[in-house]
């Protein structure tokens, strides 16, 4: 029997030709596309594909705060709950949520709350159910960008959106988004989430070695991707307004036929 190691790190992540090893440019973001209202049950919902990334988020709330001990009397509640699937990696993934999740999720409730008027809905949580179903790195920032999206799509009263990306360094050189490889095998690795109502940068961690230079250069290319990124959540959602839109049209055409 021959044992498949998939995980077996590349020496170099730039090819000849300069590019990174999936074709991109060192600036360039993965493919990325995103749709809200994806689930119909939820309140509100939204779905990514960020490269390899395929995640979902739903969003229910304000509503009842489960266990109850957890609810507080003066504000609201925002639980985020991120699971990335067994069936998402490569390697085997233990089904129950580990320790990775718990503290993803809580990164990603400290990175959204600061957009949320939580302090308008004592006694109640939103809950945001994230589910990961092919990861393929920068699921944390993806995450974020996706849930922030679905808590818009829910209607959930927010100051602005939250825009997630990693960048970081590989053989040397700053690039933006890492992929699954360059986060595993690269210099460092660099998640940050603006809040764009004040310019903020709630999430900023910082894994790996990088001159202060660096780090700097890191800030301005993380920005400006996440303009772009920023960009295709609004486009999400002004999607599904126009084709609200589109639809009532249609409607009002056909029964003004009838008449
Ligand atoms: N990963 C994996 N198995 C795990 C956890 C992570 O294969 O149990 C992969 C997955 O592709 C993930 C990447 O490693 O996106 C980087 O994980 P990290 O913990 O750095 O978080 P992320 O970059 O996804 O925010």
């Amino acid at each position: 029997m021959v044992l498949i190691i998939k995980d077996e790190y590349p020496d170099k992540l730039f090819r000849e030709d300069g590019k990174r090893l999936d074709g991109r440019e060192k600036t360039e973001l993965r493919p990325l596309k995103m749709e809200v209202g994806v689930i119909k049950n939820a309140d509100g919902s939204a779905y990514l594909e960020w490269g390899n990334n395929k995640i979902f988020a739903a969003v229910y709330g304000p509503r009842e705060v489960h266990p109850h001990h957890l609810a507080k009397p003066d504000r609201g509640v925002l639980r985020i709950f991120y699971r990335m699937a067994t069936y998402s990696v490569f390697d085997r993934k233990r089904p129950a949520p580990g320790r990775r999740e718990k503290e993803i999720s809580m990164i990603i409730s400290d990175c959204i709350e600061p957009v949320l008027f939580l302090e308008l809905y004592p006694g109640t949580a939103f809950e945001v159910f994230i589910e990961v179903i092919d990861a393929d790195g920068g699921t944390r920032c993806a995450s974020t960008t996706v849930a922030s999206l679905a808590l818009a799509d829910a209607g959930v009263p927010m100051k602005s959106l939250v825009t997630a990306v990693a960048v970081g360094k590989i053989d040397g050189e700053i690039v933006v988004d890492l992929s699954g490889i360059e986060d595993k095998a690269g210099d460092a690795d660099l998640p940050l989430a603006i809040t764009w109502f004040n310019d903020e940068l709630s999430l900023l961690q910082f894994d790996g070695s990088m001159d202060a230079d660096e780090f700097d250069t890191c800030l301005k290319l993380g920005k400006e991707a996440a303009e772009k990124i920023y960009q295709i959540q609004l486009d999400a959602l002004r999607s599904k307004y126009i084709s609200i839109q589109e639809s009532v049209n249609q409607s009002s055409n056909t029964s003004g036929g009838d008449e």
